[in-house]
């Protein structure tokens, strides 16, 4: 028997505002969409807790015995720079800047965006299809709603009429918005513009002959509005309703919103059974933005090159620090919350280490069956990440005092917690153990914290030879030390 037979697993459903209890189409199998990255750029810290967060969900999915189609796509086209289909393609505009080939683009920061999260541990989705790889799929869509009448062409172009979608269905039934009100706070169409509602959107737009990125369709040659894409590789990949999509909460407006209408005006039937957002990251309670220089990006952290964090941190110590908060609550990244999370981190590494050690028993002072349910609970409960770190901790105190002698453990139930233990900590939360190549960095770090306390007594001591030493050394090691008045810092090049 499957272990989702007798967990029941509740979810928070964006679309109904509620938790409902979750019930895949076909049984044992689920199918899951994730709008993945706009590959223009280094992925951001906060992109990496949106996919962090569906990582886990798929690990808890397939721990449970489900047979998951998971699907992230790469937008390699049609996202402008404006949601209001102004201005021009995300990944057209870089190419223009850096003088290169859009596709020249795409593959810089797709590998940029797979060796981050290799880093991170997490685990490839089923499928990672491209905007560009699914035109055609595209173009048959917008025939489909335009026959039915839910769109309209204007030299060119292809716009989804909202208010006639309105008329048969409701648009903005995700984000909670009325059209009525939408319409009403919405600035009058300029002349030029080409919609007939401001709230209309692009299926389709023509291009013209500076446009780098275009192809032929029976509206002439053109490239795909943004929210098309993920409509066209759903419904090719997990068929026209499935279980669940996801994405930042960023994105449930417009991008969300549009989808569903364009899958209805299409299908007449809705997408998706339940819908998940993550929350936002932020940095010292402040948003995250390269404009005002509150942004980190991972590789930075990793490193230790940036002018935020005193130390670098493992990407392990950083998956840890995001799996202490729900992923529908704002985490906030700090200096401190990062030191505190790697300390956390590294006791829960001791203690499993620990653990395989330990002397057993006649019997056991832990009730490990009802721990174990709590552990699962937690999961059950919206995936729960924080109770269930929570409770791995209830699971580190036991175990330290059973190596103290104050509580004995049976050989049974010693096996049984090191299967789950070790089930929650590496295959659903996705933390790598310390003899894992990500955390080759955390060795490093330790070894770099000690020689920073000795040259800190060499100091006190007057014995500058060998604490310039130790510097000097360190530096023609790719490691700098910096010192300021909370201390030494240091990065890894
Ligand atoms: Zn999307």
């Amino acid at each position: 028997m499957q272990l989702y037979q007798n967990q029941h697993l509740k979810i928070y459903n964006s679309l109904s505002g509620k938790k409902e209890t979750f019930k895949p189409i076909n049984e044992g199998h689920i199918g899951m969409y994730v709008c993945g990255p706009t590959v223009y750029s280094n992925v951001h810290l906060g992109n990496c807790r949106t996919f962090m967060s569906f990582d886990m969900i798929f690990r808890y999915f397939k721990h449970l015995g489900y047979k998951v189609r998971y699907v992230r796509n790469i937008t390699d086209a049609g996202h402008l720079v404006d949601d209001a289909d102004d201005g021009e393609d995300k990944i057209a505009r870089k190419a223009r800047l850096e003088q290169l080939e859009p596709m020249e683009v795409v593959q810089r920061y797709t590998v940029d965006f797979h060796t981050i999260l290799q880093k991170f541990n997490f685990l490839p989705p089923s499928i990672e299809p491209t905007a560009t790889g699914h035109i055609i799929e595209q173009i048959e869509i917008i025939k489909d709603i335009l026959e039915k009448g839910f769109a309209y062409e204007v030299n060119g172009s292809v716009y989804f009429d909202v208010v006639k979608f309105n008329e048969d269905y409701a648009y903005g039934k995700l984000s909670g918005r009325k059209l009525e009100d939408m319409i009403s706070n919405t600035r009058e169409l300029t002349a030029q513009n080409e919609k007939k509602s401001p709230q209309d959107f692009a299926l389709w737009k023509k291009a013209g002959p500076e446009h780098i990125m275009q192809w032929p369709s029976p509206w002439g040659d053109g490239f795909p509005g943004w929210h098309l894409e993920c409509t066209a590789m759903s419904t090719k990949y997990l068929g026209e309703t499935f279980d669940i999509h996801g994405g930042g909460m960023d994105l449930k407006f417009p991008h969300h919103e549009c989808e569903i209408a364009q899958s209805e005006a299409s299908t007449g039937q809705s997408p998706v059974n339940y819908w998940l957002h993550t929350n936002m990251l932020t940095m010292n309670g402040k948003k995250m933005a390269k404009s005002t220089g509150n942004n980190i990006l991972p590789g930075e952290i990793f490193s230790g090159e940036n002018k935020i964090l005193s130390k670098p941190f493992s990407p392990s110590a950083i998956r840890f620090f995001m799996m202490q908060a729900h992923y529908t609550s704002i985490l906030d990244l700090s200096n401190d919350a990062l030191l505190a999370s790697e300390k956390g981190y590294h006791r829960l590494m001791e203690a499993l280490d620990v653990l395989d050690n330990l002397e057993t028993g006649k019997s056991s002072e832990f009730n490990i069956e009802k721990w174990k349910q709590e552990c699962y609970d937690a999961m059950n409960d919206d995936f729960n990440t924080p109770i269930l770190i929570a409770k791995m901790f209830d699971a580190v105190k036991h175990i330290n005092l059973i190596k103290e002698g104050k509580e004995s453990i049976s050989p049974q139930d010693k096996e049984a917690l090191q299967t789950i233990l070790h089930a929650f900590v590496f295959d659903v939360i996705g933390l790598e153990g310390k003899n894992e190549g990500a955390t080759g960095s955390d060795k490093l770090s330790g070894i770099v914290e000690l020689l920073i306390q000795l040259r800190k007594e060499a100091r006190e001591n007057k014995d500058f030879g060998t604490s310039d030493k130790i510097r000097d050394q360190l530096a023609t090691m790719g490691i700098q030390l910096k010192d300021g008045k909370d201390g030494t810092a240091f990065s890894i090049s």
